[in-house]
């Protein structure tokens, strides 16, 4: 099967050499976007962005089609923690984030729930609500997604109930969407690998099909259900080939933008990206 469809897909970038910079290094390696962290993924510290670097990426991706990027914001940013201080330096993040993120309109940023550590669910999802409306600002051009999440300890965002509910629990509910994880939905229990329609039809009976805006594409090291959430290259882990060949092809994730956060660096996701495009159907 030959289409015209081209799949939007790409890594995930260093920003050390700059915007524009990633997007020839992605475009060397046939990605159509990609993600970046907003700062440094362990710590807090954001590097000034240079307006005319934002503005030459900008050019670079409209002559050579990009898709929307889908920028992630840090590890460390825990909207829900138990600590003050911590919920304070998140929040802080996040706002600056976004308005950064100005520099670079119309793309998406991606961020982690949070880990409720022990406060429960419920009382993650207040914070986490909580802290969208007070960053979320009138005018802002990115839409912000919530990352599926593998239910490590106590993350929140394991199933898309609790996705749905900080959704609907905001007043910005028109400037958010999901990013879906592949590994993280998988080892949260969901058979993306055996029944993905019927994955599908769940996430849009609690979130809606329409807020999914963007894929990470990772195999999984653990069978489904693991809660580990260790990444693995497409096609060498517990999801398989065959699963990632129906996400690619499929009407409803076809258009997304698709993120692969797999081991091997910049060559193997070059393989991969030659890789699924084959399984899409591309020439
Ligand atoms: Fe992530
Ligand atoms: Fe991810
Ligand atoms: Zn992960």
């Amino acid at each position: 099967m030959m289409t015209d469809h081209r799949i939007a897909i790409g890594g995930h970038l260093s920003t050390s050499d700059g915007f524009r910079a990633m997007g020839e290094v992605a475009h060397a390696m046939d990605a159509t976007t990609f993600a970046f962290f907003t700062r440094n993924p362990r710590g807090g510290t954001a590097k000034a962005i240079d307006p005319d670097d934002a503005r030459a990426l900008q050019a670079f991706m409209a002559e050579h089609g990009f898709s929307r990027l889908v920028a992630h914001a840090p590890y460390t940013m825990n909207l829900c923690s138990d600590k003050p201080e911590t919920r304070e330096f998140a929040r802080r993040v996040l706002s600056e984030d976004l308005q950064r993120m100005e520099l670079l309109p119309g793309n998406y940023y991606n961020f982690h729930p949070g880990s409720h550590v022990g406060q429960g669910t419920d009382e993650g999802i207040r914070l986490i609500v909580e802290a969208l409306d007070d960053a979320l600002f009138d005018g802002c051009s990115t839409t912000v997604l919530l990352e599926t999440m593998a239910g490590k300890g106590t993350e929140v965002g394991r199933t898309f109930e609790e996705l749905a509910r900080i959704i609907e629990g905001t007043c910005r509910s028109d400037a958010l969407g999901v990013c879906l994880d592949t590994c993280h939905v998988w080892d949260g229990g969901y058979d993306i690998a055996g029944d993905l329609d019927g994955v599908l039809d769940e996430f849009d009976r609690t979130v809606g099909l329409e807020r999914l805006k963007a894929l990470h594409l990772n195999d999984s090291k653990n069978p489904r259900g693991a809660h580990k959430d260790r990444h693995e290259r497409i096609g060498d882990g517990c999801i398989g080939l065959d699963a990632f060949q129906r996400v690619v092809t499929h009407p409803a994730l076809r258009d997304l933008p698709m993120i692969l956060e797999t081991p091997g660096g910049i060559e193997g996701y070059a393989a991969e990206i030659a890789l699924l495009r084959g399984l899409a159907g591309e020439a």
